[in-house]
């Protein structure tokens, strides 16, 4: 494709119209920023012109960079594109439409005007890739809405509708967007004799102002220390806007592409990078029918309204899906709605959801007595108690009523999605849809594809997810899957180095220095001891080699069963949440170290750290093998969305990769000689570390 097609110059009268036509969404792909710089000399060059318009063909403005430029070499411009905009002697006109991300938005900054259409929004989200907007953006915007505004928007990354960049003044009109070009041609004629040309870059007003206010930025640091912990980048941002009020802005200008080029190939940005990337891979399923298209699902029903029941029906109604809710008996239905509305109330409460919102999602949740009502649903989940007869019975029922096509799924947790198909006539149309807790806030939605399940179902059920705002991921049918799979082994080991002498405010320290919220112990204080307690149980029962972990079963049995009994690995003091290191946790661990004659010593951060991920590498290398992943960017997507994992360090799988197969496989064969069967290096652990090759390109050996 020649350039001129990809920017397009045409003249209407006194105005030219420079439009990017570079499918998808105009990201700024090679061509583009020359396109623009050509059109731009071609409007000053003729008479007839007397104002542009820069408008995006398609879906959107300009939505950003191209992602997968950053990190490589990149042409060397003779002339930059923002500057050819501020230069013109012509007035330019932005036109924005759906995105004005990153450098789009920059684009649109060095315009003269900008006008925009209700449903557009702008933003630079740079920092959420780890770099910092690098053309201008940190300089020109607190030039036109003051540096406070401005860092808050480049920090967060947060996309802003249009209406409220009017308010902020990023936009100057709002334009009602029948006809985009036709109203921005408009606009232009308005404004094309109006001098002089207002120039961003020449706002000295907000500049001056927070020169009076020298504790601006320091205070912006301060805010964010906890958010950005371990990360750069916010804080490159805060420092660059610092530059644009210290500053005169070519100055201004220098200092951001300094510290834009010192992030860019960050280890940071490498990692968000990845992790941006393996959230399109994610969604791809090898071997998936061409053509068949998901619909989006009209309507849902959910079975069960406990915990996960209520939720999942409210991750429905938050998007606009009517959901239909069935319960054993009337009492469960009425609690289970109760729960539901209780939950909204308390984000009304905190000015989160609007009354009016509430009362139109509850709306959407209508409670029914009897499987006949749900038979139209395009989908339903199943979330009744973890049995498999009961289970099995609401199957057999399921398949009675259901119109034909229907996705049938479970949110089991761990029950063989296999058994519930079996009992229907239509296995191919179950699968599992595995939720986390809460259902309506957790992101990852895990779908399990069961021995019979088609792959038209794993690409409907991955869609379910995403329409209603997840991450879906795709996982073969085991004891766990794959997200809770990869996770078990680094809970058991949490437990059983407190048996050789660390403590559980010692992990918590190191693993939320490593970059998790909170630590597993405080997780496991707030979801509660129990519930992994009788997990437990059922598994000694069946398994005489079960590895016991004594300490917290004694907690359990003592009633510290977490948060709601007001201790557990923690104590708590009435109504406060703050967990304090207790003594009799420390006395319990050393009734069980002696006990067993397990030997004391005392552990580094850094061998806590990977005992608990070497732990989970070596089962999701398990997983890989056995096909229960695609892969091994799936099992990272997993962690972030499902357990908190820090974003900016990638993912399970990444992170390992920094250390080094060869390097895992020698720990992971060393701990396996002095612990035992638990560490036993899985076999493509072992080939990966043989033949040099990193995680990311491991192939799972057999089929899902
Ligand atoms: P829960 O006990 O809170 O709720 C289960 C609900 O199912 C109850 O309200 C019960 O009345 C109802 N129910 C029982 N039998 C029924 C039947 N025959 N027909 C209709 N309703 C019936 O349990 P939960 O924590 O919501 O778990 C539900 C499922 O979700 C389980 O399979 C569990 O393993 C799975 N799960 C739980 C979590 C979690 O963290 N709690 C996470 C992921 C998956």
């Amino acid at each position: 494709m020649s350039e001129p097609e990809i920017v397009r110059f045409e003249v209407e009268g006194v105005v030219g119209i420079i439009t990017v036509d570079y499918p998808p969404v105009n990201a700024l792909g090679p061509g583009v920023r020359e396109g623009i710089i050509a059109s731009v000399d071609k409007g000053n060059a003729d008479p007839a012109v007397k104002v542009m318009v820069l408008i995006g063909a398609g879906r959107s403005f300009i939505a950003g960079a191209d992602i997968r430029m950053f990190g490589k070499p990149r042409p060397v411009y003779t002339r930059v594109s923002y500057d050819v905009l501020d230069e013109s002697r012509k007035p330019i006109v932005a036109a924005i439409h759906g995105f004005a991300l990153g450098g789009g938005l920059e684009h649109a900054l060095a315009c003269n005007y900008r006008v925009a259409v209700p449903s557009a929004k702008v933003g630079l989200p740079e920092v959420l890739i780890g770099i910092i907007p690098g053309g201008g953006g940190t300089q020109r915007l607190p030039r036109l809405i003051g540096p406070k505004a401005a860092m808050e928007m480049i920090v967060s990354g947060r996309h802003v509708p249009a209406e409220e960049a009017k308010v902020m003044g990023i936009i100057d009109a709002i334009l009602p967007g029948v006809d985009l070009r036709h109203e921005a041609i408009d606009f232009a004629r308005n404004i094309a004799a109006k001098r002089p040309l207002p120039r961003v870059r020449d706002r000295t007003d907000h500049v001056a102002q927070a020169k009076a206010d020298p504790g601006l930025f320091d205070a912006m640091r301060k805010s964010i220390a906890k958010k950005a912990r371990n990360q750069q980048a916010p804080y490159h941002a805060i420092a660059s806007v610092e530059a644009a009020v210290a500053q005169p802005f070519d100055e201004g200008i220098k200092t951001e592409w300094r510290l834009f080029s010192e992030l860019e190939t960050s280890d940071e940005a490498k990692a968000l990078r990845y992790a941006f990337f393996a959230e399109r891979e994610v969604a791809k399923i090898p071997g998936a029918p061409k053509d068949f298209k998901p619909q989006s699902v009209k309507s849902a029903a959910v079975i069960g309204a406990g915990t996960m029941g209520g939720g999942i029906a409210m991750s429905f109604a938050d998007v606009g899906i009517p959901v239909k809710v069935l319960e054993v008996a009337r009492d469960a239905l009425d609690r289970g709605m109760q729960r539901v509305r209780d939950n909204y109330a308390t984000s009304v409460k905190r000015g989160s959801l609007s009354q009016t919102e509430m009362d139109a999602r509850l709306a959407r949740i209508q409670p029914v007595e009897r499987y006949e009502d749900i038979g139209d649903a395009d989908v339903v989940i199943e979330a009744v108690f973890e049995r498999i007869d009961i289970k099995k019975d609401v199957f057999t029922k399921l398949d009675a009523v259901m119109k034909p096509g229907a996705l049938l799924l479970t949110n089991s947790s761990a029950i063989d999605t296999d058994i519930m198909a079996n009992v229907t006539k239509r296995p191919g149309d179950v699968a599992g849809a595995h939720f986390f807790a809460p259902a309506n806030v957790m992101k990852l939605f895990e779908v399990v594809k069961g021995t019979k399940t088609s792959l038209e179902t794993i690409v409907s059920a991955m869609k379910v997810g995403r329409d209603i705002g997840k991450i879906s991921a795709v996982a073969g049918t085991c004891d766990g899957f794959a997200a809770n799979r990869s996770r078990a082994p680094f809970v058991t080991e949490m437990m059983l180095m407190l048996e050789e002498g660390a403590l559980p405010e010692q992990i918590d320290k190191v693993m939320v220095a490593f970059g998790y919220p909170i630590g597993p112990f405080a997780v496991s204080d707030m979801s509660g001891l129990d519930i992994s307690y009788d997990t437990r149980k059922r598994r000694a029962a069946a398994d005489p080699n079960f590895r016991k972990l004594h300490v917290p079963d004694r907690l359990v049995e003592m009633g510290r069963k977490g948060q709601k009994t007001g201790a557990g690995w923690y104590r708590y003091e009435k109504g406060d949440r703050t967990p304090h290191p207790d003594e009799v946790v420390k006395s319990v661990i050393a009734d069980v170290a002696r006990e067993f004659g397990i030997a004391q010593r005392t552990f580094t951060d850094d061998e806590i750290l990977r005992r608990l991920l070497y732990a989970s590498v070596n089962e999701a290398c398990k997983i890989l093998e056995e096909g229960r992943a695609y892969r091994a960017s799936d099992i990272d997507v997993m962690w972030l969305h499902g357990f908190g994992y820090p974003r900016y360090r990638g993912g399970l799988m990444f992170w390992a990769d920094g250390i080094g197969t060869k390097e895992v496989y020698r720990q992971v064969a060393e701990w396996h000689e002095r612990y035992g069967a638990r560490w036993k290096p899985s076999a493509l652990l072992k080939a990966l570390a043989e033949s040099g090759t990193p995680f990311r390109e491991a192939k799972p050996k057999v089929a899902m």
